[in-house]
């Protein structure tokens, strides 16, 4: 669905000391859309998530949300304004319960009453289950697909206007990865706009309005995701099919 963008990134470039990991690349997300940048190894995706929720500082180029110009706010201002990310490696805190992994997700974005607060637990659990069933178990006896849920979970308290999602499916079986991406899915439908960065083409090409190709810093390709999923060279190169 094709409405106006709440973020765009406009000609991004950024180093790690004289290396360019970015040469200017450009994308955007519409409101209410799933859109996935998909990308081999080192091809700049974890690079270009640090840019988006401040880690690190593009040396040139913009980043605009809801229409207003944010490439010199802070992560914490982002995280006010409503972009949360799930990081790579997920990073629970695996000596809190789940419950206290989940409260920590409030942490940035207070919530205005007790009341607001249940809801929000309450739809966490209502997607996943499994959570409310271990809400006392310490995140670290999680399983890994557990733990992708716990730290989905906790982004989900912090209400996210836009949620990034730094490669989901990483080190997971496939039946989990499944799993995740269909809750990927189930999150979008409810309205919460997503920017996924993956490895995996299948599930994420198949489940997102739009896709953008990155190899080595620069974005080759942009489509609709079903569309890329059946193109030549994106099978070739990700799908390992001709
Ligand atoms: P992966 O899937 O392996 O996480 P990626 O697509 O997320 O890969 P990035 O981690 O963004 O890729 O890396 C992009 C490029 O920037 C790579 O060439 C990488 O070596 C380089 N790079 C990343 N972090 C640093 C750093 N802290 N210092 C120097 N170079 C870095």
């Amino acid at each position: 669905p094709q409405a106006q963008p709440l973020l765009v990134i406009e000609n991004l470039a950024v180093h790690y000391g004289r290396i360019e990991a970015l040469h200017g690349i450009s994308l955007h997300v519409a409101n209410g859309e799933l859109v996935t940048l998909l990308g081999a190894n080192g091809a700049g995706k974890s690079t270009t998530m640090r840019a988006l929720s401040g880690l690190h500082k593009p040396t040139t180029g913009r980043i605009m949300f809801e229409g207003t110009d944010i490439t010199a706010t802070t992560t914490h201002a982002r995280v006010r304004s409503g972009i949360i990310q799930v990081p790579e490696g997920r990073h629970i805190f695996p000596g809190m319960t789940v419950l206290e992994n989940l409260d920590m997700g409030c942490y940035a974005r207070k919530f205005e009453s007790k009341a607001a607060y249940r809801e929000t637990l309450d739809q966490v659990f209502e997607l996943f289950p499994r959570l409310a069933e271990r809400r006392g178990q310490y995140g670290g006896t999680m399983s890994g697909g557990e733990q992708q849920m716990l730290a989905i979970g906790r982004a989900l308290m912090a209400r996210p206007r836009l949620l990034l999602l730094d490669e989901p499916s990483m080190g997971l079986a496939p039946k989990v990865i499944a799993q995740i991406f269909a809750i990927i899915k189930q999150i979008n439908a409810g309205g919460t706009t997503v920017l996924l960065v993956e490895q995996n083409a299948q599930q994420a090409l198949s489940r997102s309005d739009r896709a953008y190709i990155m190899e080595t810093g620069v974005i080759t390709k942009e489509g609709a995701g079903r569309a890329l999923l059946h193109d030549n060279s994106v099978r070739d190169a990700y799908l390992g099919v001709a």
